[in-house]
């Protein structure tokens, strides 16, 4: 009680899996403002964050005196992935989509108050140019840092969703690792986020309870997509204990975009696909109702709280987009933790 609260600058900010984050950690901080350029995402942020200052700004605006005005002690932030992944080109620090990034390095010096970083892209950007460019800025402001691979599955998530991670903090270093280490596990001696005595969970309880038929429709995969994809759709069971990653073309693409459900498990997957092998009549899958999970569900394996909700003007093909571009919020939360404590 009375003990100021750590003050988070959200940049990047998507739909707040960060801010959700931090919320879930628990730990005496709060986001104070938050940035980011997508209208449809920062919607969706405010209809859940009415509290927030969120501002639609391109981050290249940002001066370092505005910054210090907001008196951020972290910086919480995933900066656009396109270009480190294989479909974007990586064209790294030349990409243009990189040029907001660069700008918050130049800054980085000029901020008065930020004493923590937490940052999080996809994995490819632990060997890029920008990843060198970054931790040379952090470190000759007195930084420290730490960088992990890690996936949702390290903390018996039922969802593969393999991250870049960075962490920084001023002047105490960290008391794991090394700065030359990528850890692709969370530190055993940090707080309680391993967690060897739970157990895997299955997918069950991520899932919708309950489908009214035409709810139900609406997910089906159409028989087109089973018939040109069945070989690559990645089909899972309730009973299951791991998933795909979802990505933002989830639904639109349908190789390696994110799993799909077989809805009624009491049919033999097996026997059905048998069937449909021999002949190739598609109908023979029906009985199992193979369908796409829904945004809700993807948003339940994200770790976003129930609360959580689109504003319902947000188009289906949106809630995936958005979804794709987030992140786990366990994770980050736990992340966070080991960052602060
Ligand atoms: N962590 C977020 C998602 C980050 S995805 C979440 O939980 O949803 C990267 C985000 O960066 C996208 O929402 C994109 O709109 C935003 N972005 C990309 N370039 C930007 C820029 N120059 N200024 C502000 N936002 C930008």
């Amino acid at each position: 009680m009375g003990e100021t609260k750590l003050r988070i600058l959200e940049l990047y900010s998507g739909i707040g899996g960060m801010h959700y984050a931090a919320e879930l950690a628990n730990v005496g901080a709060e986001v104070v403002f938050s940035v980011d350029i997508n209208t449809s995402a920062n919607e969706v942020y405010r209809h859940n964050f009415k509290q927030t200052n969120q501002q639609s700004r391109n981050i290249e605006s940002l001066s370092a005196n505005e910054i210090n005005k907001l008196k951020p002690n972290v910086i919480m932030m995933s900066p656009p992935c396109q270009p480190f992944t294989r479909v974007g080109l990586k064209l790294d620090v030349e990409d243009s989509r990189c040029s907001s990034f660069l700008h918050l390095l130049e800054v980085l010096p000029h901020l008065e108050t930020v004493s923590f970083v937490l940052m999080e892209n996809v994995v490819g950007f632990e060997t890029s140019e920008m990843r060198n460019a970054f931790t040379k800025a952090l470190k000759s402001c007195g930084f420290y840092f730490r960088e992990f691979l890690l996936s949702p599955v390290s903390l018996q998530i039922p969802n593969s969703r393999n991250r870049y991670y960075l962490i920084a903090k001023k002047f105490t270093n960290f008391t794991f690792g090394t700065e030359t280490d990528i850890m692709t596990a969370f530190p055993s001696n940090s707080c309680d986020v391993n967690m060897p005595s739970v157990e895997q969970s299955t997918l069950e309880p991520y899932l919708e309870k309950s489908f009214a038929d035409e709810e139900l429709a609406r997910y089906l995969l159409p028989a087109k997509t089973l018939v040109k994809y069945w070989r690559i759709l990645d089909v899972r069971q309730r009973s299951d204990i791991s998933s795909c990653c979802f990505t933002k073309a989830y639904t639109h693409y349908a190789e390696g975009t994110g799993s799909v459900l077989q809805h009624d498990s009491s049919e033999s997957f097996r026997e059905k696909f048998a069937e449909f092998e021999k002949d190739g009549n598609v109908a023979h899958l029906k009985p199992l109702q193979l369908r796409y999970f829904t945004p809700r569900e993807i948003a339940n394996l994200m770790g976003f709280p129930a609360q959580f909700s689109f504003p319902e003007n947000t188009s289906l093909r949106t809630r995936y987009r958005l979804l794709g571009n987030s992140l786990n919020v366990h994770v980050v939360s736990s992340l966070l933790k080991i960052l602060l404590e």
